[in-house]
């Protein structure tokens, strides 16, 4: 079938309108009606060819939230007029070490991308700007009633980004995680640690977003323009997680660490960072990257925002406001999340 959507025809112009091709539903395949689609920020790095070349016109969005259409005849997961949700992948090789133990996020095959990949069908896959997307039931996640779509939408990237590591990192009573960026991961990270029971302080350019960071759940916010911060704060964190979208000194990041604390790497700016070791190795401090979250832990996320009763803080915008939104997610300015609404793109 024939679909709306909006795509980047070229990593500088605009992004337009345009129509795409979704495959027929296969056995067991579901055919989503796409209400909200996020804009992540990968997305912009993607279409500005920020991290690799890519091929155009591309379709991006893989924070999906909408309503089940059509079902394979093999499908037993998800019924019609089911709230579901797509995040960033739609397939894997499902035999690998790590797709048989619950990281399918890491397939050593070869994890498909809700967009910037080929499908199985041998076609480039198409993301969540469109008004439907075809995807098989067990990369289909179910989005608790207690959320609204458009605020389940980025729980399943911005979300699952700062679940997994938060998990693996046992946030908890007692800990005290800092999370450097307060935008569309950073925001999920705050409210989902402090849900976690941890202790939880935002690391921001500025205090401009003071309240909301509190509202959200932080104990304390602090400003990285503000040099006794990096003088209060050493040895203070036991994990920091870094949601920013660019280049950062890491010194005096990682001297914020205790002993043997750890510095999380989620943020993917577009060029390579130093690494300082004299600020990682005299406390034992570690350094690691996290992506995205599994299929099973996307659910968990899913259902525990759902529990806790708490989605992204969204503003919701037509489809042809994207290219504004995009200069606006650049220049640190959303709060928290730009959901767009599906509607606007029949
Ligand atoms: P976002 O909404 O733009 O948030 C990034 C935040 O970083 C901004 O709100 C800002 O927070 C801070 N920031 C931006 N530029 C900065 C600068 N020059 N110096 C210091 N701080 C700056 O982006 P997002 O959607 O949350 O994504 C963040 C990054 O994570 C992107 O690179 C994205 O590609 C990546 N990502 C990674 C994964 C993964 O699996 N690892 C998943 C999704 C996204 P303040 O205004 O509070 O300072
Ligand atoms: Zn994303
Ligand atoms: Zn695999």
């Amino acid at each position: 079938m024939q679909v709306n959507a909006i795509a980047a025809f070229s990593a500088t112009e605009p992004l337009r309108r345009t129509t795409i091709e979704r495959r027929d539903v296969g056995e067991h395949e579901v055919l989503i009606a796409i209400k909200y689609a996020g804009i992540c920020h990968s997305d912009i790095h993607t279409v500005r060819g920020e991290w690799h070349p890519v091929r155009y016109p591309i379709v991006v969005g893989h924070e999906i939230a909408g309503v089940v259409e059509q079902v394979g005849p093999g499908v037993t997961k998800h019924q019609v007029g089911d709230r579901v949700g797509v995040g960033c992948f739609v397939d894997t090789c499902r035999e690998c070490e790590n797709c048989r133990n619950g990281l399918d996020q890491y397939c050593l095959g070869g994890m498909i991308g809700t967009y910037d990949a080929t499908g199985k069908d041998g076609e480039p896959t198409a993301g969540g700007y469109s008004t439907h997307i075809v995807v098989d039931e067990n990369y289909v996640l179910r989005i608790p009633e207690s959320i609204p779509l458009e605020k389940a939408a980025p729980i399943l990237c911005a979300g699952v980004t700062l679940y997994s590591p938060l998990k693996h990192w046992k946030a908890g009573p007692g800990k005290h995680i800092g999370i450097i960026g307060l935008g569309g991961l950073g925001h999920m990270g705050v409210q989902l640690a402090h849900h976690m029971g941890a202790e939880v302080s935002v690391l921001s350019q500025s205090l401009k977003k003071k309240e909301d960071g509190e509202r959200l759940g932080a104990d304390h916010y602090y400003s990285t323009g503000d040099e006794t911060t990096f003088k209060d704060l050493r040895r203070t964190f036991d994990v920091i997680i870094n949601t920013v979208s660019a280049n950062l000194d890491l010194a005096q990041y990682f001297e914020l660490l205790k002993t043997d604390g750890a510095f999380v790497e989620v943020g993917a700016p577009e060029h390579p960072m130093e690494l300082p070791a004299f600020s990682l190795i005299p406390q034992r401090r570690s350094l690691s990257g996290s992506m995205i979250g599994s299929i099973a832990e996307t659910q968990e996320v899913l259902d525990f925002c759902g529990e806790h009763g708490f989605g992204a803080e969204v503003e919701v915008i037509d489809a042809d406001y994207v290219n504004e939104a995009y200069e606006r997610v650049v220049n640190s300015d959303v709060r928290y999340r730009f959901v767009i609404d599906i509607a606007s793109l029949a």
